[in-house]
């Protein structure tokens, strides 16, 4: 069996001294080692392979994802992604998969409309609902930190082995938290 690959993470997002970032080239054949330096009001300083330079803090965003562009950037250990932007930038959805997800869309909508969801007390950085109105009662787990995709115990979600039913795509736009993480659905194919 194959390891399983970490889940990534979202980039901290503005940055801070003494962060450390590992940047994987050629699929891990090659590597640079970059630190962030002094950061101030207008600034933040970076040390590549000893080279040091001087970015603007507005430019945080573009300068992790020209990073992600041009390899695996690791932090902690685990794969770092911006926004999930980086990788759904370079991503077209065909037609068919448009189709798709505006029908998981209405009928997730449909659940907001008609379904009760209620927030449990968040349990180790996991957020868990408690869905019912439909067949039975349903629990979908979120994760506020984006550091894993929502899961939900109902018989779609198990058979199709994908997080995105309806009752975790209806959390997910239910909480202004969690609704950026729906641009995750764009990455899975249908
Ligand atoms: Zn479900």
């Amino acid at each position: 069996m194959l390891p399983k690959q970490k889940p990534a993470i979202l980039a901290p997002a503005t940055p801070t001294k003494g962060l450390q970032f590992r940047l994987d080239l050629d699929g891990g054949f090659a590597w640079s080692n970059i630190s962030i330096g002094e950061v101030n009001r207008r600034s933040f300083y970076v040390s590549r392979d000893g080279h040091r330079t001087r970015h603007l803090l507005t430019e945080w965003d573009t300068w992790l994802r020209d990073l992600c562009a041009k390899g695996v950037l690791i932090h902690n250990g685990q794969p770092v992604r911006v926004n999930g932007l980086a990788a759904a930038a370079t991503f077209a959805p065909t037609r068919e998969h448009r189709a798709v997800l505006q029908s998981r869309m209405q009928s997730a909508r449909a659940v907001l409309k008609t379904y009760t969801l209620v927030h449990s007390p968040a349990v180790d950085e996991r957020w868990s609902f408690a869905v019912t109105g439909g067949t039975r009662p349903y629990t979908v787990t979120a994760h506020p930190l984006w550091s894993e995709p929502p899961s939900c115990d109902c018989a779609d979600a198990t058979r199709r082995r994908s997080p995105w039913c309806k009752h975790s795509l209806a959390v997910l736009m239910s909480r202004p938290e969690l609704r950026c993480q729906l641009l995750d659905i764009l990455l899975e194919n249908p």
